[in-house]
């Protein structure tokens, strides 16, 4: 996609350009580990360089395709896997990145996992065992709708247990997601971040549109009520459980374009730095081939 010319890259068509943007523009989306994110600074309308989804529609194209490729190499390879946590509030965009993003790939390979209100069994448990029981398998793409955060977000706001409990659960998810990450399960975990009247405006276009009817809850409405306690919160999750080897993301989302292209990108970049490899023929290709010739002369 580009050249180079006196050891400088030269950037030979208008979208390599844009690539080279917005490769800087996903670090920007980043908890830096350490840091102490404040929800009301990070604008949810931000839309980047592109003034519509017309004009992102090439490089969303670009990156599902990538997408799909990574993900098979990763599957053939083997040896890793890739973890994606999405929280959000409601109406803030899961299932849509699920279905526009994480639908470009191959199902063979790749699952969702979502996370309800507990069942008697899990509810048996340690908070991390179900997050534990649906973590990927090598090769595999997990996509958890809702998580494990759920357990200092739902918890904490509903004030289901006691603040004492769940303090202390930021340091064990730090070190469950530790543990994934050295047996080589690559974790990204992005907060869709859309505006309270982002919200109510999709509210809105459910109850206009019959074919979403069946999304309206009235929990839905009790949930908003809570909206600056459930902001502290994920302030909270995301500052104290972003690190290095499990960063968290703030995505714009009042824009599904530009959320699912920013999340599309973060994906393909975090896949490309894991230097998958297709494993060596498990047959001799020298011998495959006479075997070939053969067959077809015959
Ligand atoms: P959608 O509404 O788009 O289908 P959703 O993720 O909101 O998706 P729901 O079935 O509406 O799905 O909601 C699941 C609910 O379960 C959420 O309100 C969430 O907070 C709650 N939940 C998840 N984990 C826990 C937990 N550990 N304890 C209590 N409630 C939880
Ligand atoms: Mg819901």
């Amino acid at each position: 996609m580009h050249e180079r010319r006196g050891g400088k890259p030269v950037w030979t068509a208008d979208f390599g350009v844009r690539i080279h943007q917005v490769m800087n523009e996903s670090e920007r989306f980043r908890v830096a580990p350490g840091s102490r994110v404040k929800l009301s600074d990070v604008d949810p309308a931000f839309k980047g360089h592109h003034p519509d989804h017309a004009a992102a529609a090439a490089e969303l194209q670009h990156y599902t395709e990538r997408l799909r490729a990574l993900q098979e190499l990763l599957y053939a390879d083997g040896r890793h896997s890739l973890l994606i946590c999405l929280q959000a509030m409601d109406t803030g965009g899961k299932d849509g990145v699920i279905n526009h993003v994480l639908g470009a790939m191959n199902p063979q390979g790749c699952r969702v996992a979502h996370f309800r209100r507990p069942s008697p069994e899990e509810a048996a448990h340690d908070f991390l065992w179900r997050a534990h029981r649906d973590a990927p398998a090598r090769g595999e793409v997990v996509i958890f709708n809702r998580s494990h955060y759920e357990d200092v977000l739902v918890v904490r706001v509903h004030e289901l247990i006691d603040k004492t409990v769940w303090m202390e659960r930021y340091a064990r998810i730090n070190e469950f997601e530790r543990n994934l990450a050295d047996d080589g399960v690559a974790i990204l975990k992005f907060y869709l971040h859309i505006s309270s009247e982002e919200q109510l405006a999709r509210f809105k276009a459910r109850l206009e549109d019959p074919s979403k009817h069946w999304k309206i809850s009235v929990s839905d409405y009790a949930e908003r009520k809570f909206w600056p306690q459930y902001q502290r919160a994920y302030e909270d999750a995301l500052s104290r459980c972003s690190t290095g080897h499990a960063p968290w993301y703030v995505i714009p989302g009042n824009h599904k374009w530009f959320r699912n292209l920013a999340i599309a990108r973060i994906v393909v970049e975090r896949l490309e730095a894991m230097n998958l490899k297709y494993p060596a023929p498990a047959a001799d290709l020298a011998e495959i081939r006479r075997e070939y010739h053969s067959a077809a002369q015959r």
